[in-house]
């Protein structure tokens, strides 16, 4: 059947800012510098301004942005890092790519990020960082996460990949920790139309560390102080990003519309869950999630009336085939796995109309009203 609502429209997007994108394109084109470059250096400064941090780094996405914190961090081999047990699986790869060990904790609930109140019984003497993941675009509760990080001498790194531009308390995601990753992978709120990266950071020491580490641990060409990466944000991604980063408050507010809109007209559904927002909290709704006991019913009647849906995610990390080396087994952390079991994303986005809008309420009402067993 032809889809009717998908659920991102990425053409919409590029079409919305044709102009400004194809001048962006041509400037880079002209330039003739196509590595890092004043473009990306530009990006950097506006993004930092935006976020309210001193320092940002362009780099080549988001799983690296983590993975080169940690590295300037020193944390590896025999350390843990406390993650969310619920999170797309980048922010556990990050922790292992570096060589070690994420310490999973179970999700509130309400909010489906890291539960704080949890985060205290898994602090060991190996543990150096927390990971706040902005699952779906909601800044995780901060206050006891700073006063644990406090009392234990730990880092916080935010895993800001899916909350750009919104605020806990004063302060803006990217902004609540020792440093942040931020991804600009095409379907995020800030998004480039291909890979790309930043960390954001108020430290001079760790902002210099990746600046370095990113470019072949070089400060200089072709003299090598430390074991570096490749990573560096690619100037055109840059300079498509400095025309999206002009509408990001724009867009954010037509999704927050939307997600009042749903929420309005899907309230009081037998069986269906709305998302809830944490007092002092903004949501990016990057990601508008409901939950539901029959799940994968629900899905596949959408499917079949043309309204497309994804799973925010169907596998917790420590359940995939990915990290079966540590010996987790199914009932090891339940309100993961029942998070896994019964969200759902609806289509969601600065580009959804509201014949789409009506059209997704409805089937989901038909759907949860229609009397089943
Ligand atoms: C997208 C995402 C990442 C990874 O970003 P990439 O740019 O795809 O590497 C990491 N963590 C979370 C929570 C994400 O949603």
């Amino acid at each position: 059947m032809k889809t009717t609502v998908p659920f991102l429209d990425m053409k919409a997007q590029y079409d919305e800012l044709r102009e400004e994108l194809d001048q962006a394109y041509q400037r880079v084109m002209d330039s003739g510098w196509y590595i890092l470059s004043d473009e990306a250096r530009a990006f950097e400064q506006e993004f930092a301004d935006r976020i309210g941090v001193k320092h940002c780094i362009g780099v080549g996405n988001g799983l690296e942005a983590l993975q080169l914190i940690f590295m300037a961090y020193g944390i590896g081999a025999g350390d843990e890092v406390i993650v969310p047990a619920n999170t797309y699986i980048a922010s556990w790869l990050s922790v292992s790519y570096v060589g070690a060990t994420p310490i999973p904790v179970e999700p509130n609930p309400a909010t489906h990020n890291i539960d704080p109140t949890r985060i205290a019984q898994a602090i060991t003497k190996r543990t150096k960082a927390i990971m706040p993941v902005h699952l779906y675009g909601q800044p995780t509760e901060m206050t006891e996460i700073w006063k644990l990080a406090e009392v234990h001498g730990l880092r916080i790194v935010e895993d800001s990949a899916q909350a750009h531009g919104v605020k806990y308390m004063d302060k803006m995601a990217g902004n609540l920790g020792s440093a942040a990753a931020f991804s600009f992978y095409p379907t995020k709120n800030l998004g480039a139309f291909g890979d790309a990266g930043a960390v954001t950071t108020n430290d001079d020491d760790l902002a210099d560390k990746v600046r370095v580490l990113r470019n072949y641990g070089s400060r200089k060409k072709y003299y090598n102080e430390v074991k570096g990466h490749n990573s560096r944000l690619d100037p055109l991604q840059a300079a498509f990003l400095r025309v999206k980063l002009k509408y990001l408050d724009e867009w954010n507010k037509r999704r927050d519309k939307l997600a009042h809109y749903y929420c309005e007209h899907l309230n009081g559904l037998p069986g269906l869950g709305l998302p809830i927002t944490a007092p002092q909290t903004e949501h990016g709704w990057h990601i508008f999630v409901v939950t539901h006991d029959d799940r994968d019913r629900l899905k596949s009647y959408l499917d079949e009336h043309g309204v497309d849906t994804l799973i925010h995610y169907p596998v917790p990390p420590h359940l995939s085939e990915a990290y079966a080396d540590l010996g987790y087994k199914a009932g090891d952390f339940p309100l993961s796995e029942k998070l896994a079991n019964t969200v759902l994303s609806l289509p969601i986005g600065p580009h959804v109309t509201q014949e789409q809008a009506d059209f997704v309420v409805e089937r989901i009402r038909e759907f949860c009203l229609s009397g089943r067993p």
